[in-house]
């Protein structure tokens, strides 16, 4: 069938019947990650899906142009850390796109607490996502007109306890964190690929994490991370205008700072200043605080876990055990 809408593409031409085969398991006949809850209920826009069943529309912009944002929470011993940040950063980066979230911040926090009791689970990570919504296959948002709310509930074990232990090695990679002119850092857009490039980059070298520089050569942050240096007893992390994500965990490591009487000072430095750091370490909600022992090849400091970073890390488990909106009751 031949038309004049460009949105509206031939047929494909299936010779032969079609199968159940051709049509039916497009999305099930792969293999899923799952979320290693058993049972496990998804919700979408109100309603709860098993995993099988949980699919938005591939006219979904979020999909066809990663038109969207998203969020990853953590909750521990039953109460989720830091929500009210996390839906802060959400609804900021949903102003910035002009994006409409179409529900109020208690109906969130409501259908967040309610999926992960749908799952019961006392500890995990929460992937909540607002996707733009169905539209046609042009790009132009204002075809959306209802975007579509994803919550997953999922275990989490990002690194293994010995990197904690013994820290990461981190490799510069050449791909660019995207200039704050083009596609903002500070935006939790659904379009990560640039991010993905440099985890690939740092895949193909063999190390645990990418360090990603700004247009300038100076330090941004890593795919997932933010970064944070030691020198002389002083912590040192690149300002939010370096190309970084304003991280709830990054906050967190300003409020332990705060506690320990250590000045923590946003600067840009070069990974240079890394080579040559006392200690150094990562944050983000899936990775927690993790000390770097290498990067680019080069010890830091004597190669293992920093004291201030391990002062640091201990109080951080400290408060998410301690802290938190309560899910149960
Ligand atoms: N930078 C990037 C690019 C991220 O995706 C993340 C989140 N994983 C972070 C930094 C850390 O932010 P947060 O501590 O809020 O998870």
């Amino acid at each position: 069938m031949k038309t004049t809408d460009a949105t509206v593409l031939d047929e494909p031409k299936i010779r032969g019947r079609a199968t159940d085969e051709t049509i039916e398991p497009a999305i099930e006949s792969r293999p899923r990650p799952t979320t290693g809850v058993k049972e496990a209920k998804i919700y979408i826009d109100g309603k709860f899906y098993s995993e099988a069943n949980a699919k938005v529309s591939v006219f979904d912009h979020g999909l066809l142009y990663g038109d969207g944002i998203f969020e990853g929470i953590r909750f521990y011993n039953g109460r989720v850390f830091r929500l009210e940040q996390h839906l802060e950063r959400l609804w900021n980066s949903a102003r910035s796109i002009c994006l409409t979230i179409p529900m109020t911040r208690q109906e969130m926090t409501e259908a967040l607490l309610e999926t992960i009791r749908q799952n019961h689970l006392r500890d995990g990570y929460i992937r909540l996502v607002v996707t733009r919504g169905v539209g046609n296959l042009g790009l132009n948002p204002e075809q959306c007109k209802n975007p579509s709310v994803i919550i997953i509930v999922a275990t989490i074990a990002l690194y293994h306890e010995d990197f904690y232990r013994k820290g990461l090695s981190i490799v510069t990679v050449a791909t660019r964190r995207s200039n704050p002119a083009s596609l903002n850092p500070a935006v939790k857009s659904l379009n990560y690929l640039n991010n993905v490039m440099a985890r690939i980059e740092a895949n193909l070298a063999s190390a645990d994490e990418a360090l990603m520089l700004n247009d300038a050569g100076n330090v941004a942050e890593c795919t997932a991370d933010n970064v944070f240096i030691i020198k002389h007893g002083q912590i040192f992390t690149p300002p939010i205008t370096a190309g970084a994500l304003q991280g709830i965990t990054r906050s967190v490591v300003f409020d332990i700072a705060g506690e320990f009487d250590i000045k923590v000072i946003e600067a840009d430095f070069t990974r240079h200043d890394i080579f040559v750091a006392d200690e150094c370490f990562l944050t983000g909600t899936a990775a927690e605080i993790v000390p770097v022992v290498k990067a680019d090849g080069r010890m830091i400091g004597n190669g293992k876990p920093g004291p201030i970073t391990t002062r640091i890390i201990a109080r951080f488990r400290e408060m998410t055990h301690k802290t938190g909106k309560p899910i149960f009751d």
